[in-house]
């Protein structure tokens, strides 16, 4: 018979573990998962004004994201399984929560992206 003593030993040992590997795993170790949508600089995705300049102020290009208020511009983001990393520079009406919108070149890639449900991670923040 295993003692009650050495339950509890036990059971210490292995909260000990689990707190330790909490408190040791980076955070970007962690992801949360996010509805990513797709858009290109035409005229049917960003209006009739669209001129290719993100919310930043940036030349949109390939890399770069609409993501929510909360996330600054310059955050990295992390994309699980599509190896990209994007850089948040611009902001969208729609693009609310876990929420982010991925610059594509053209307008059938964003077509052909479609609406995924993806674990995205945040790699570090502007500053
Ligand atoms: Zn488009």
């Amino acid at each position: 018979m295993i003692s009650l003593k050495v339950w509890i030993y036990l059971f210490l040992i292995t909260l000990f573990i689990a707190a330790a590997y909490i408190a040791l795993s980076p955070i970007k170790a962690r992801g949360d998962v996010y509805e990513v949508t797709a858009y290109c600089a035409c005229k049917k995705c960003c209006g009739p004004k669209a001129k290719g300049i993100t919310a930043s102020g940036k030349t949109v290009k390939v890399g770069m994201c609409a993501a929510d208020k909360s996330i600054p511009f310059g955050t990295k983001l992390s994309v699980h399984g599509h190896r990209m990393v994007l850089t948040v520079e611009d902001r969208g009406g729609a693009i609310k929560g876990n929420h982010i919108d991925v610059y594509m070149p053209t307008h059938k890639q964003a077509l052909q992206w479609g609406r995924r449900f993806i674990s995205v991670e945040i790699i570090k923040d502007s500053k």
